[in-house]
């Protein structure tokens, strides 16, 4: 999973070990990746392996429930966690930026955030737009690795979309991988291209090359005839983010030159990008933050009206949450689409209820083109996780999958994050900003049989904004692995119904006493 979070079909930035999300890397430099593989190699089923920011400082021996790997990426001390003081460490060799899936060796490329963006689609269709997004017309900007996932999102919802990225190459990739249809020469030509499909109703997705913080007040301009409004450029971390007066081209000099002037320069374009989508607000568009910080980086440039549109958390996604749903994914590590293929079928057959489920299912088993190993992603909740890995873990067993499937997740989940401005932001109870859980959430991973478990911080919003944690259980067919299995993926996201009935939602309450999870202050 370290290579194939590396692959180049995978990774943004392979070459630099970057994965994905402005700088989010796998391993810290060359030669911690070197002593990665070779430690990964000769590792005993006895043994753990630790790893902190990227770079292997110890094995020890442990015993075969524990975790093969345990990784702490991006940790900071609550005062120090900054970028400004991150960067120093960075470049004295210390520390490297982990995002959420590039430093735990489970990002699966694109495909990873589709479903959660599709569903976050879905769910802006059903609360404005009578439940489907034909007739409409969404304007983002980001088509990154993970931003990228948002035209094809937006297409399986039937509407159309418009993207802007500042680099070529980002709108290149995305329609050779088949998430974008078409480039537009023009933002006047997008639009044109736009309103001909919206009258059509016919989906289809346009990239147009430019900066966000101008296109976008450019658009409102023009009074462009746009229903939806988001953002997933790399704002989180203002030197990922191109400042309205800098070339693309001179970025990454720039900002290496003058960290502090880039930094200044680029959150006052993300006030002017924030402002212009307030504005569409104004005029009637559901705006939504799509989790990269941004409204916090125009609020540090002054802008007072950052906050004015909600993350899409809060507006769309928690009562998922609630219920214990999260991006559950898994890799064949055969390398065999049929693998693929076979688990699809297993989780028709054991969610048959399930319509959104088998839409999804349907329409990525058609529309996803896999990158580096064939993998699949589902939102599934607590009671289902664990019955989908135990089956899988069968499939091994069998021979009906030619090898074993790695189960994990993102740190995006209902019980693993902390993070005020996306996953925590307005917590019923105000508790957006405790930290206890994803502590929590690792050590129960640890507890319950996880393969590889990781600690982070920083990740999606940036230093400073967010703790988190990951798991990844590898299904080897074994007896011991689907106990470990059981446990785990029934844990896992045990632990966010017990987060949200702890934060007094009412639905959280309700599945926790319906499917027997146990919460002290609700008994007796
Ligand atoms: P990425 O670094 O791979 O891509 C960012 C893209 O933004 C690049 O293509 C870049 O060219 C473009 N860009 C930067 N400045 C721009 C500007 N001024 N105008 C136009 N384009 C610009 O990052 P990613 O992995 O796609 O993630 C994007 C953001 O979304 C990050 O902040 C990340 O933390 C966040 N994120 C959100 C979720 C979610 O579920 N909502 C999940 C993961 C990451």
């Amino acid at each position: 999973m370290l290579h194939n979070n590396l692959d180049p079909e995978v990774a943004e930035h392979p070459d630099e070990l970057v994965v994905y999300g402005g700088t989010g890397k796998a391993a810290r430099d060359w030669a911690s990746f070197d002593a990665l593989t070779r430690t990964l190699r000769t590792l005993r089923g006895d043994e753990t392996l630790l790893v902190q920011s990227g770079r292997p400082v110890g094995v020890l021996t442990t015993h075969e429930w524990a975790p093969r790997v345990l990784l702490a990426n991006s940790n900071l001390v609550g005062d120090w966690a900054n970028w400004e003081e991150f960067r120093r460490l960075e470049q004295l060799g210390l520390t490297m930026y982990g995002q959420m899936t590039a430093g735990s060796w489970i990002y699966i490329g694109t495909q990873g955030i589709l479903q959660g963006t599709y569903e976050t689609f879905a769910a802006v269709a059903a609360k404005r737009f009578g439940g489907t997004l034909a007739g409409t017309i969404t304007l983002t900007a980001g088509l990154g690795g993970m931003g990228g996932a948002q035209p094809l999102a937006v297409t399986m919802n039937d509407g159309v979309v418009i993207c802007v990225d500042c680099d070529p190459r980002a709108i290149a990739r995305r329609i050779e991988h088949g998430y974008l249809d078409v480039r537009a020469d023009s933002l006047e030509d997008a639009v044109r291209r736009a309103e001909e499909a919206r009258d059509a109703r016919r989906p289809l997705s346009i990239g147009v090359l430019g900066n966000a913080a101008q296109a976008v007040p450019r658009l409102l301009e023009l009074g462009a005839p746009i229903d939806i409004v988001t953002d997933q450029t790399s704002a989180h971390d203002p030197l990922a983010y191109l400042p309205v007066d800098t070339a693309f081209e001179d970025m990454a000099d720039e900002a290496r030159r003058d960290p502090a002037g880039f930094t200044r320069r680029a959150r006052e374009s993300m006030a002017r990008h924030v402002a212009a989508m307030v504005g569409f607000q104004d005029a009637g568009a559901e705006v939504f933050d799509y989790g990269n910080s941004i409204r916090g980086e125009a609020q540090l440039a002054g802008y007072e009206r950052a906050f004015a549109f909600p993350g899409f958390v809060p507006a769309y996604i928690r009562p998922l949450f609630c219920e214990g749903k999260g991006p559950f994914r898994w890799a064949a590590l055969s390398g065999d689409p049929h693998d693929i293929a076979a688990t699809d079928r297993a989780v028709l057959d054991l969610f048959p209820e399930n319509e959104s489920l088998a839409r999804w299912i349907k329409l990525a088993g058609e529309r996803v083109r896999f990158q580096g190993l064939p993998a699949r992603i589902c939102w599934l909740g607590y009671g289902e996780r664990d019955r989908a890995g135990e089956r899988f873990n069968d499939m091994v067993a069998s021979g009906e999958l030619a090898a074993p499937v790695v189960i994990g997740r993102d740190h995006l989940d209902c019980g693993s994050v902390a993070s005020p401005y996306r996953e925590t932001e307005a917590m019923r109870d105000g508790s957006d900003a405790i930290a206890d859980w994803p502590l929590l959430n690792a050590m129960v991973n640890v507890a319950s049989g996880a393969s590889w478990v990781s600690l982070h911080h920083g990740g999606g919003v940036g230093m400073g904004r967010s703790l988190h944690a990951g798991q990844v259980t590898v299904a080897d067919g074994t007896r011991l692995a689907g106990e470990k299995i059981q446990r785990v993926l029934t844990n896992d996201p045990g632990m966010g119904v017990i987060r949200h009935v702890d934060a007094g939602y009412d639905s959280a309450e309700t599945v926790a006493a319906e499917r027997g999870v146990r919460v002290p202050m609700r008994e007796g």
